[in-house]
């Protein structure tokens, strides 16, 4: 049997739980259904970090008590290929300045718990396998799984599902090409008395790859290498293995990594388009990862709270057939330049010298420290020319 509702959410980890929850707060009256091809708690392969935008995010969402009693990041460490490192301050977004490391196999499961909790249906392995988008009238789902199919005739449909998005190919759009794609292993390791700053390593024997290390709590780190698809394949050397030559150059040869899980990163160097008529896509389904981090936690939440605050207001007061109008230009308008930047920082920094140099610099200069920081975990738009020419006149030796 087919049933209609409001808005439906396929994918439930953080772009489609915030989206959902923004949905309910904005129109308690409207009906939301999430769908979820797995069971939760389930992980994902990622740095498990959380940035100062997502505590900002999680505020908006009244649902800070997921990150409440963790151990919080304040600094964060940039070390360049010739070993030189800097240590700058978190950037302040919101009224946040903080960051939390925080298994995503936790998070995820808190925050669509909060989803649930705030009154939208949440149904797990429950698999999109169809889409239908006639020209009037609502769109069509249907999914199966652990329960049996389920057909929803929906009034708006927001795509949270994630790199290889199933509504994202059924709308006919491409996935991003190896350009604009990273592949990414991570890991986690303990040892004791722990690890001190969240830190990204910029390795000569790496490049043009890097790896982190992002503290958990008092023992554990989560550590990883990303690298430019293209560039993987002209490689030869596998994800394990770049993480294992990661390690040992850093003087973590010690650690045993455990449970390694790899998956790719759509970078937000090429943004799809994000409107098709009763449907949007937020988060990785939209290709909304900062090109130089890999961090897309945020980025996908803010599109989601955004298109769902749309779409209930839309549906509210009208049933016209364009329930996100203007988010696609919301995104580009709120985000374009700070990918941008991040894009032209990366590029620079895939050279040696170029991101020793960076390091030189930002060793004399603070700014450029809160700069680089602000690229790679902020909303900062750094790098303009004035900045470049400023950066080439400190970082001289
Ligand atoms: C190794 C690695 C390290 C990373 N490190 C960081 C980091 O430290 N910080 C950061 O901010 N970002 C990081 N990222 C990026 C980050 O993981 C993603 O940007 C983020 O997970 C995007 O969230 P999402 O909700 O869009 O998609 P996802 O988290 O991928 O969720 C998509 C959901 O959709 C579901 N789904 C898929 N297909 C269907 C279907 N047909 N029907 C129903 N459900 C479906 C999936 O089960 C999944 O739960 C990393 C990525 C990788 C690969």
């Amino acid at each position: 049997m087919t049933r209609a509702c409001d808005l439906v959410v396929v994918g439930g980890g953080p772009a489609g739980a915030a989206a959902a929850i923004a949905a309910r707060r904005a129109a308690p009256e409207l009906s939301t259904v999430v769908l979820d091809r797995q069971k939760f708690p389930r992980d994902k392969a990622c740095g498990d970090g959380l940035g100062p935008g997502v505590v900002a995010r999680l505020a908006d969402l009244d649902a800070s008590e997921i990150v409440r009693g963790r151990r919080p990041v304040e600094r964060l460490k940039i070390v360049a290929p010739s070993g030189a490192e800097v240590v700058g301050d978190l950037p302040a977004i919101g009224t946040s300045a903080r960051g939390y490391v925080v298994p995503r196999s936790e998070f995820d499961r808190d925050l669509l718990t909060h989803a649930r909790d705030v009154g939208a249906e949440v149904l797990t392995e429950s698999r999109l396998e169809g889409l239908a988008t006639p020209a009037e009238g609502p769109v069509r789902v249907t999914s199966s799984g652990a329960d049996g199919s389920v057909s929803l005739e929906a009034r708006a449909v927001i795509a949270a599902d994630g790199a290889r998005s199933d509504v994202r190919r059924l709308l006919g759009v491409a996935y991003n090409d190896s350009a604009h794609t990273g592949v990414a292993i991570r890991a986690y390791v303990e040892r004791p008395g722990g690890f001190e700053h969240m830190a990204f390593y910029f390795k000569r024997e790496l490049l043009p790859a890097y790896g982190w290390v992002f503290p958990i709590d008092e023992r554990g780190a989560n550590v990883g290498v990303m690298i430019d698809a293209g560039r993987f394949r002209q490689h030869g050397r596998s994800l394990p293995e770049l993480l294992r030559d990661f390690l040992q150059s850093s003087g973590y040869e010690a650690l045993q990594p455990q449970r390694s899980r790899a998956y790719m990163l759509p970078f937000a160097s090429y943004v799809p388009p994000l409107e098709h008529g009763r449907v949007a896509l937020i988060g990785d389904a939209g290709s909304m990862i900062n090109p130089f981090s890999g961090e897309g936690i945020a980025y996908g939440m803010a599109a989601g709270m955004e298109a769902a605050t749309r779409a209930v207001r839309a549906l509210r007061s009208r049933s016209g057939g364009r329930p996100f109008e203007g988010y696609d230009g919301w995104f580009r308008q709120r985000f374009g330049e700070h990918f941008r930047a991040s894009a032209r920082a990366k590029r620079l920094a895939q050279r040696a010298w170029i991101a020793d140099f960076g390091v030189r610099a930002a060793r004399r200069r603070p700014e450029f420290v809160r700069e680089g920081i602000e690229l790679l975990v902020g909303e900062g738009t750094a790098l303009s020319w004035r900045s470049l020419a400023r950066l080439l006149v400190h970082g001289r030796s």
